[in-house]
């Protein structure tokens, strides 16, 4: 059982939170028990902003996962540390611009995994775009699966969750489509992520990541470049238009 509640999972929104010290690591960095910075993972950059302790600004230039799964911040050596210790109490405020575009983008990779129903080898988010690489021999057409995806962000399908246990998720292997990255195997139960609502499933699929909570939320967006990385693989590129 874990000594942190990841505020990220349950409420994605949130832009500031209250929370306490309960380790600092000279490897990993600092460890809150309510963490509201998402921790790099997935392909997902990790979360950025600031800590406020008394009224002093501490810069969280990166959120990182320990070896066991716990969640630590990273503050900028430029800041002067000594008065943070355990037991501090603290107020995160999430960059937040940044963090509702790598929701969305995620989300969209979702979208782009339903028209592109091909094994994923591989996946990145960065400020500018998300890009996925599949296992697929043949190029898609770029035209295409952009009218696809905006059809689908056009149609506002609602993004909810729920737990799956590691039974049944080897029961039903299909459910997972990224290869490269594998779902949790220190917890019983695993965030399945729902597209669409249960008498119309869009997507499901184990995630850990942060999403928006329907897709009208995206926008438009176009998929900008397809390369060849290989005889069985195609990079294809999503961009969110504003
Ligand atoms: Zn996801």
């Amino acid at each position: 059982m874990s000594d942190q509640e990841f505020v990220y999972n349950e409420a994605p929104y949130k832009k500031e939170h209250e929370a306490r010290i309960i380790g600092i690591s000279n490897e990993f960095g600092i460890k809150l028990d309510e963490p509201i910075f998402y921790p790099r993972g997935g392909g997902q950059p990790g979360d950025s902003g600031t800590i406020i302790v008394n009224g002093t600004h501490f810069k969280i230039i990166d959120t990182v996962k320990g070896p066991e799964g716990q969640v630590y911040i990273k503050i900028d050596d430029a800041d002067n540390v000594t008065n943070l210790k355990e037991g501090t109490e603290i107020t995160q405020r999430l960059a937040w611009d940044i963090r509702y575009k790598y929701m969305k983008t995620h989300t969209a990779l979702h979208l782009l995994s339903v028209c592109l129903p091909f094994p994923v080898t591989g996946g990145q988010i960065t400020f500018e775009k998300g890009r996925v690489d599949f296992d697929m021999p043949d190029s898609p057409n770029k035209e295409e699966i952009t009218d696809k995806l905006n059809s689908m962000v056009e149609a506002d399908y609602a993004v909810s969750y729920d737990l799956i246990s590691q039974k049944e998720l080897r029961e039903r292997p299909q459910l997972i489509k990224t290869m490269s990255v594998k779902p949790p195997q220190n917890v019983d139960f695993v965030r399945l992520v729902r597209i669409g609502n249960s008498d119309n499933v869009i997507d499901l699929q184990p995630c850990g990541g942060t999403h928006v909570k329907s897709t009208g939320e995206i926008g438009k967006l176009f998929i900008s470049k397809v390369e060849k990385k290989g005889r069985m693989n195609r990079r294809v590129s999503v961009v969110l238009q504003d």
